[in-house]
């Protein structure tokens, strides 16, 4: 019997784990280290925040959907990985601590014969001073990264709307925390559901919004823009963010890196140099993402992270990190196996995995303070990734060595996503969009670097009932109900 780890019961480890308990049946162990009690539907949390969704809408428990697919469920962090094992333990394994109220602060050992890590991102909330929430580091920001997170959002956001309906008028700040954010589209759908909401409740001329983030240019997206094919003509990302923000009254600050946070002031720095400072009465920003801490051991208990990490925590896979000239990076560097280069039997899913570099232009203020957006790292792709790597570990426990690797790199995936921009049966509106590549390849397709038939998007009422549709639809998947293996990542 093979023993399968999977650390981490977000999207990508809870994607991995349910396909590979799928494929492989009794004769196989699955088993799933994850900190938190409830998976959560990360994408619908911005509607939390906004008071549309209650937190249970977004969350399930996960113990009985684990116990009822025979998968074994751990409420516990993981802390350390031994690949090589220990003088005391000859199989590779890791070390545990658990969350759980019964069994809270216990380690314990978990042997593997293969180790997917879908930790995710380590929500670096420190990296900026002041930056975070009341139960995190920093107090004077709220983030929506978290369900727990969004619902605190909420009720911070009720106390800036009761002001604003007593006439009071209010600054609401929303975009990144640093300028080497990831997730602008998180900030971007929440902004503009608060704008939609205070126009629901005929509060919007007391609200001052505005925008703040690490992009060069709105619509960027950490991903160097889009072009969007709709309705016969090309339109760039940066048109439609900016139209959208014109539309609604929105100003933007982009190019910038929040350097400091203190209460209801931020300051930041532009690329340019300069210095610059806003008040605010609420904001929310995105923290910088790094790798969760993992520690790796060799059998001679030698720290071995180099071997597994990158310095910024993700883990090193089967891409290209040499570093070189933003003109020569290309779309073979980037993995797809999601295999690590030194123990064969450990691969990494989600966002978990380092990425070779940023696919927007990387850039440094002349006070050498880097503001460059990290590469997007959405629903979609941690889903299908995490799906090839638990079709890899199948493939190598059903026909061993001769059993094929998955592969399939982000420079050949292409992603759909729908960001909300009010919620309402006829008043919400969402953009969808579809892009292809999501790296952007300029060999293959020289210009833009993606393929305008396939990368195209609309913004209307039917995307918000989609994005809706997708609430429903990927819960549904996610409990394992009738036909769950039917429905796409
Ligand atoms: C507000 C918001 C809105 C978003 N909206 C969209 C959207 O509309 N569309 C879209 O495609 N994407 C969206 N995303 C991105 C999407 O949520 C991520 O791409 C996706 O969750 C990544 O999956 P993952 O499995 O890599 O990480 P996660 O889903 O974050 O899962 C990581 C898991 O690892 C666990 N973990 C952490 N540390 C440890 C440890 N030491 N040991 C074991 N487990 C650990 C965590 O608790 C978590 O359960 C959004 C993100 C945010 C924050």
């Amino acid at each position: 019997m093979a023993q399968v780890v999977v650390m981490g019961g977000g999207v990508a480890g809870h994607t991995a784990a349910t396909f590979l308990k799928n494929w492989l049946g009794k004769e196989h162990e699955v088993i799933v280290v994850t900190p938190n009690s409830q998976w959560n539907w990360i994408p619908s949390n911005i509607w939390v925040g906004v008071g549309r969704m209650k937190k249970e809408d977004v969350v399930f428990p996960l113990a009985p959907i684990y116990n009822e697919a025979g998968i074994v469920y751990k409420q516990a962090k993981a802390v350390a990985i031994y690949p090589e094992g220990s003088y005391e333990v000859s199989k590779p394994y890791i070390t545990i601590e658990y969350t759980s109220k019964d069994k809270k602060g216990q380690e314990e050992i978990v042997e593997y014969d293969y180790l997917i890590n879908a930790t995710g991102p380590k929500l670096n909330f420190g990296a900026t001073e002041g930056l975070g929430i009341d139960s995190q580091i920093g107090e004077y920001t709220v983030s929506v990264c978290t369900a727990e997170h969004a619902k605190e959002a909420n009720e911070k956001l009720k106390d800036i709307f009761e002001k604003a309906k007593n006439g009071k008028t209010q600054k609401i700040l929303v975009g990144t925390g640093h300028g080497t954010c990831t997730c602008q589209g998180a900030a971007f759908e929440y902004i503009l559901n608060i704008e939609h909401e205070a126009r629901r409740f005929g509060i919007r001329d007391n609200l001052e919004i505005k925008w703040i983030s690490n992009e060069p240019y709105l619509g960027d997206f950490g991903m160097d823009g889009m072009h969007l094919g709709s309705m016969g003509y090309v339109m760039s990302s940066k048109l439609l963010g900016e139209s959208l923000f014109a539309e609604r009254g929105i100003p933007w600050i982009l190019n910038a890196h929040t350097s400091k946070v203190e209460e209801g002031r931020l300051e930041y720095e532009l690329i340019d140099g300069s210095k610059g400072s806003e008040e605010f009465d609420f904001a929310m920003l995105i923290p910088p993402f790094k790798g969760v801490d993992l520690e790796a051991f060799d059998k001679d208990g030698n720290d071995i992270r180099d071997k597994l990490f990158l310095p910024n925590g993700f883990m090193r896979v089967d891409a290209e990190y040499e570093p070189k000239p933003y003109e020569e990076w290309k779309a073979s560097d980037w993995p797809s196996t999601y295999q690590n280069p030194y123990y064969k039997n450990i691969f990494a899913a989600g966002i978990a995995f380092a990425p070779p570099h940023p696919i927007s232009k990387p850039r440094k203020s002349p006070n050498g303070t880097v503001i460059t957006p990290a590469p997007p790292r959405t629903g979609m792709p941690a889903g299908t990734i995490g799906k090839a790597v638990a079709h890899s570990i199948a493939n190598k426990i059903k026909y061993g060595e001769s059993g094929k690797l998955r592969a399939i790199s982000m420079a050949q995936m292409g992603s759909i996503c729908v960001a909300s921009a009010g919620v309402g049966f006829k008043s919400g509106q969402a953009i969808s969009f579809t892009v292809y590549p999501l790296v952007k390849d300029f060999e293959k397709y020289p210009g833009t670097g993606r393929d305008t038939s396939r990368t195209y998007g609309e913004i209307g009422v039917s995307g918000h009932w989609l994005k809706l549709a997708l609430h429903y639809m990927f819960i549904y998947k996610a409990k394992l109900k009738p036909g769950w293996t039917l429905i796409p990542e």
